[in-house]
């Protein structure tokens, strides 16, 4: 039995079950990081970087002589890179580890490869993996705090807490706000964190797609379910489009990606039965043509970019709170 994780107070597994006041204190910090982030950096204002702790700023040292591991079994591109420039802005330094090219293709297990990054120094764990449970699993063998980076279909709480960030920041407050989060339910650690964190902020949610990707289940949980995206569409504050989980597909689930598109693409003809203010959201990456038009996902509408800026916020949101 390995001892318990004296740090998983400190450890971020899902948004489930986190209280709101938690969300809200984690997004108020981020909020902060991210107005930072817009003013001119230091270096061409002329003006030293900011170290205290407690004011937000776009650089800091609030971090330094920590190590930040990212440990990644599974692809990424926006989530990994903004987990390192967040460590980097509050001045820790990153290790990053990839399954591709490690001891992990000798055989080496995950826990033990998160006891060694420890060993080695790691003061936090970012962990990506494709089993779901699997950074609750690191959280429970090594005794320092772990954010989960996306566990299989389980959970990915820094994309749910971008895509809150996202919103807050045009709405002021999600709550009473109706959002459709329309595609791969079934197996979209997306859908399920982003559900678990609209509905804790009074949020309405209605998750969207064909049967096979929809399981009635995620009623239990507070969605509404639609095998129709076209009737939602006048009545949602913002749409959140879902690339088909290749790699967690079933076989036959969907009998095409062609018939699938014609129902449930973000095509400018939808689009344009929004509400004009409408946001166009995706976590990435994009299918383009598939869940989402290449015009659809370059309108102004679109805030796609404005998440992944976010993710940085948040992520330092995160690090500061689990190394504090
Ligand atoms: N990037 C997101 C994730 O890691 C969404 C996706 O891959 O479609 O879950």
């Amino acid at each position: 039995m390995p001892a318990p994780n004296p740090n998983a107070c400190r450890s971020l597994l899902s948004l489930e079950s986190v209280p709101r006041e938690q969300l809200n204190a984690w997004l108020d910090r981020a909020a902060e990081f991210a107005v930072a982030a817009q003013k001119p950096s230091p270096a061409a204002a002329g003006v030293s970087t900011g170290t205290a702790a407690g004011a937000a700023t776009a650089t800091s040292s609030l971090l330094r002589g920590h190590v930040v591991a990212n440990l990644f079994y599974e692809d990424s591109t926006r989530t990994r890179n903004s987990f390192e420039v967040a460590a980097r802005r509050l001045g820790a330094d990153v290790l990053n580890f990839s399954a591709a090219g490690s001891s992990a293709k000798k055989g080496e297990s995950l826990l033990d490869t998160a006891r060694t990054l420890a060993a080695i120094g790691a003061d936090v764990l970012v962990v990506r993996h494709a089993a779901a449970g699997a950074a609750a699993q690191v959280a429970r063998a090594v005794s320092r705090p772990v954010v989960n980076a996306g566990d299989g279909r389980h959970a990915h709480p820094t994309q749910g807490l971008l895509d809150l960030l996202t919103m807050r920041q045009r709405w002021g407050d999600v709550a009473g706000r109706h959002v459709a989060i329309v595609g791969d339910i079934a197996n979209s650690r997306v859908a399920r964190t982003a559900l678990a964190g609209l509905r804790t902020l009074g949020a309405r949610v209605t998750l969207v797609g064909p049967a096979t990707l929809l399981p009635r289940a995620f009623a239990a949980l507070g969605a509404e379910l639609s095998y129709e995206l076209d009737p939602l569409l006048p009545h949602i504050d913002a749409i959140m489009m879902l690339r088909i989980q290749q790699e967690r597909l079933a076989p036959a689930t969907i009998p095409s990606l062609r018939e699938y598109a014609g129902r449930y693409s973000l095509t400018m003809d939808r689009l344009n039965r929004c509400k004009p203010d409408v946001l166009v959201m995706h976590p990435g990456p994009m299918n383009r043509g598939v869940e989402i038009d290449e015009d659809a996902a370059d309108d102004p509408r679109a805030v796609v970019l404005q998440q992944v800026a976010n993710g940085v916020a948040v992520r330092m949101a995160i690090l500061e709170w689990a190394l504090s």
